[in-house]
């Protein structure tokens, strides 16, 4: 029986429609109604410049508003009882739709990916429990509570497979536990920056870490991950037993109690962003006041009055500086090279209440706002990182797209100083866009422009008692130094040993060739092992590493499926040398093409031998890179 929809949703809805994203409303309308009159040339979004929402889509205000009734009527049609008419499209279709949404082409290859944004892809689905068969005694450990590790627990347990995790804190959130800076979030939209199964109900379009940790900790409540959690106990050592086809694994916990477990299969989830890296600046440890990492910001720390200096201005200095540079006395910021910064209208706003009733009880359009966001925020900015070799400006730009971003964060950076151009020379940088990773504007250049603000370029000769010296020799004092010198993304897997098979250690070959992995997921050497965001899988044209770590525990598990399913008796999962050797050919290669290899670019994506170890080389795919 069809029931009409009580008149507060009703009126909700009402106040909700005309703040709409439009072109997400017509996505809405095409599942509703499946009417493909939607995706027919009047109501083609078009393409915007730059990073936005775009809720209007550049459509007429009568072609928005015929979108808004129709959806409207659909809507409460749904909330009454009419079901979806298209709930599940093709995947050709998704492409179709997303095309029509965002007004650009996109490969029909990008199917499966927009699927899985969707959760519309069976695969990704969390209950699986009876397809998997699991016998007796088998058991995984999982290493790290944090994004990767709390995802594949839930993935895990939903295939009714045992397992611990390993967690070195106290709590679940890795990143978001340990980073507790002041003005520490996001700087991916929230929307995009959570999990496909669990829609947040973000209060930010980009939340800061209280609200993101309570998302991490609340999701491992209500998805039943907790009482799989060894908390305070750190992973030593993992051991390979070529015999039994198991791994040994030794634990210490905070007390020193040491233990072992054993386990089938080990997948590791310690994160790549969390080994803090400090600078071998001579001195450093002889700084007379508080001296520490980004990451390791003292409980409590009053920086009020007092003059502090600021190593560093990656993602992390910059949003310590615009959030304490208001109430100490003098910021003074050591930058090594300058650093992009894109505008986000809506970086640091709230989401309106209307917004969220639309994305909390509308069908479909918190799926279709995230698609939406990952292609504008990620996908598509990977086509304009390859260099162009006919290019006549390398020293500025890669190719002519490029030029033109640089052309507009240029002039969107002297906006920001104002009358205060003389620091133009100070920030603007002097390689590509996107040549490091493109970080938010969180107010950094009109932080610069402050009185009790100076940004210094020269490079750090020591640290003198209470001082920073530069190279020049010019002194200046402080009484409170942090280190935002960023993390060791280089030397994956090192804060445990790991043995594979033939008692090889995974350092004695990475620290040789660099880290290298079969879809950053997988190793030769060792069996029935797996890292979440392993070697080339970060991502260095934006994005969300929350998605990208939804894809890699999906490819884990349809290994473990397929192996669970077919051999009973014990397995062994391991990538053939000649098809990792082939694949990291292909992603160097393609590296070469790109940005992070460009003249004049310096970044933490490769290792000291010049090889590109962080990020991935391609486009999201549901195979995880
Ligand atoms: P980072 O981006 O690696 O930045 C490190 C900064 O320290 C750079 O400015 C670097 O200069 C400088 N530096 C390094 N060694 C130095 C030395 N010996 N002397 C002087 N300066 C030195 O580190 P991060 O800011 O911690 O960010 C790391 C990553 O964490 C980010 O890229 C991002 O992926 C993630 N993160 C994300 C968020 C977020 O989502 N909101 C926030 C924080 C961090 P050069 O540029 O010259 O190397």
């Amino acid at each position: 029986m069809t029931q009409m929809p009580d008149h507060d949703w009703t009126r909700q809805l009402d106040n909700a429609l005309p703040t709409a994203n439009v072109p997400t409303l017509l996505m809405v309308l095409l599942h509703l109604t499946g009417d493909k009159r939607w995706l027919s040339k009047r109501y083609q979004c078009m393409h915007i410049r730059g990073i936005d929402d775009h809720d209007s889509g550049g459509l007429a205000p009568e072609v928005q508003q015929e979108i808004r009734s129709a959806a409207r009527e659909a809507v409460l049609a749904w909330k009454a009882g009419t079901a979806a008419a298209v709930p599940d499209p093709g995947l050709d279709e998704l492409v179709e739709m997303l095309r029509c949404s965002v007004g650009e082409e996109i490969p029909y290859t990008y199917g499966p990916m927009v699927g899985a944004w969707l959760g519309l892809d069976r695969d990704f689905r969390i209950n699986q429990r009876d397809e998997y068969r699991v016998p007796d005694n088998f058991h995984v450990v999982i290493i790290g509570a944090g994004v990767a590790g709390l995802c594949a627990s839930i993935r895990l347990r939903g295939a009714g497979i045992p397992h611990t995790v390993i967690e070195k804190n106290a709590e679940v959130g890795g990143t978001w536990y340990e980073n507790r800076y002041p003005g520490a979030g996001v700087d991916t939209p929230n929307h995009i920056y959570s999990y496909s199964f669990a829609n947040g109900d973000w209060t930010r379009y980009f939340a800061l870490r209280e609200e993101i940790q309570a998302y991490f900790v609340n999701v491992s409540h209500r998805f039943g991950v907790r009482p799989h959690v060894r908390f305070s106990t750190k992973v030593e050592s993992a051991i390979y037993n070529e015999g039994s086809r198991d791994w040994t694994v030794r634990v210490s916990d905070a007390n020193g109690n040491a233990d072992v477990l054993r386990a089938n299969v080990v997948i590791s989830a310690v994160g790549l962003l969390n080994v803090p890296k400090m600078p071998d600046i001579p001195g450093l440890g002889t700084f007379t006041g508080p001296c520490f990492h980004s990451a390791r910001w003292p409980e409590g720390l009053d920086v009020r009055g007092k003059r502090v200096a600021v190593i560093g201005n990656g993602a992390s200095a910059m949003q310590i500086v615009p959030a304490i540079a208001p109430h100490v006395a003098q910021l003074t910021v050591f930058q090594r090279s300058k650093q992009w910064a894109a505008p986000f209208e809506r970086f640091q706003k709230p989401v309106p209440t209307a917004t969220r009733f639309l994305l909390k009880e509308v069908p479909y359009y918190q799926p279709w706002y995230r698609q939406r966001l990952a292609w504008i925020f990620n996908d598509r900015i990977h086509a304009s990182l390859q260099i162009d070799p006919e290019w006549p400006h390398p020293e500025r730009a890669i190719n002519r797209r490029n030029d033109k971003h640089r052309e507009f964060f240029t002039e969107y950076v002297k906006k920001q100083l104002g009358e205060r151009q003389e620091l133009l020379a100070d920030v603007l940088p002097d390689y590509p866009p996107f040549g490091k990773r493109m970080l938010m504007d969180n107010g950094w250049f009109r932080t610069a422009t402050r009185d009790n603000v100076r940004i210094v370029n020269n490079g750090i000769q020591k640290i003198d008692s209470n001082a920073v010296i530069t190279a020049d020799g010019q002194r200046f004092e402080a009484d409170i130094l942090v280190v935002c010198t960023g993390f060791d993304a280089v030397n994956l897997l090192s804060s445990f040993r790991l043995i594979g098979r033939g008692g090889r250690n995974v350092r004695d070959h990475w620290d040789a060739n660099g880290a290298q992995a079969y879809l950053g997921v997988a190793t030769p050497g060792f069996p029935n092992f797996f890292m979440l965001s392993g070697p080339n899988t970060a991502l260095g044209h934006g994005g969300s590493v929350v998605a990208l770590l939804e894809t890699q525990v999906q490819y884990v598990m349809s290994l473990l499926k397929a192996a669970l399913n077919e051999n009973q008796a014990g397995f062994e999962i391991e990538v053939r040398q000649d098809v990792h050797d082939r694949y990291n050919q292909c992603v160097q290669d393609a590296h070469a093409r790109m940005i992070w290899t460009h003249q004049g670019t310096s970044n933490w994506y490769r290792n000291g031998k010049g090889r590109i170890v962080a990020p991935t080389h391609s486009v999201m795919t549901t195979t995880g890179t």
